[in-house]
């Protein structure tokens, strides 16, 4: 899968009011790519990725995946596309608490009326280290288990690409760079282009490309 942003900018309000949230962003994601963005509070990173993933639409610019415009898709066709293509990890996890683990892993796969593959299921919570944890819900589990729950959630559907908005952010050291070592292997064993916003100068090094962003303008900042 190949991501082309171009020229995307998004405005919030207008006149007096207005604000510049993404300035032009250009940017191309290979297949395997492991980005990180770091960037101050208020930098346009969550617009960013939400523009990226299809969640929201500019103001004016285009993405492309392998070419096609997913803004031109209907909204139907965007959500079947954002659920077959794309995983969403976000800060403060939001699973369904009513939910178990399992059955929060399940859910994407069963909105989208596809049968569970079981086997890759077991990988996945192997992987993850959570094939103990699937039949608590989430209060029972600490904050790393919960967001290791997500990530699971978020491959079931076999994305191509997973997007990540500091998702250590709510957790402490030590779950967060558990969490970041499994991302890690997630990119590394199952090949998924990765797309991390984060804070921590430490995991913006794991990946193989840094970006930090200021006042909505993205940049390179190494490989
Ligand atoms: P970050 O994730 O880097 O903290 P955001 O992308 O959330 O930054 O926000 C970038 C800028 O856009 C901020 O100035 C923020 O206040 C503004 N902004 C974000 N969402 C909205 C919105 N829905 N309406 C108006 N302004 C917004
Ligand atoms: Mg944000």
């Amino acid at each position: 899968m190949h991501i082309k942003a171009k020229q995307l900018s998004k405005i919030y309000g207008e006149g007096e009011g207005e604000v510049i949230a993404l300035n032009r962003v250009d940017l191309e994601i290979r297949q395997g790519d492991f980005i990180s963005i770091m960037g101050p509070s208020g930098s346009g990173k969550s617009t960013l990725l939400h523009l990226l993933s299809g969640l929201d639409e500019p103001t004016s610019g285009q993405l492309t995946y392998d070419g096609k415009d997913i803004y031109r898709l209907t909204d139907r066709e965007l959500s079947a596309f954002r659920r077959q293509k794309i995983g969403f990890i976000f800060q403060q996890f939001h699973l369904l608490p009513v939910l178990t683990a399992r059955e929060n892993m399940l859910m994407p796969v069963l909105l989208d009326r596809k049968k569970p593959d079981e086997e890759y299921m077991e990988r996945i919570a192997g992987l993850l280290g959570i094939k103990e944890r699937l039949s608590h819900l989430p209060h029972e589990l600490s904050g790393g288990q919960q967001q290791r729950v997500a990530i699971a959630r978020a491959l079931m559907a076999k994305p191509e690409v997973i997007f990540g908005d500091e998702p250590t952010g709510n957790l402490d050291r030590r779950s967060g760079a558990e969490v970041m070592e499994l991302l890690g292997e997630v990119h590394r064993t199952l090949g998924k282009t990765l797309v991390i916003i984060t804070h921590d100068s430490g995991i913006a090094s794991m990946a193989s490309r840094r970006f930090s962003i200021v006042d909505g303008i993205l940049q390179e900042v190494g490989r």
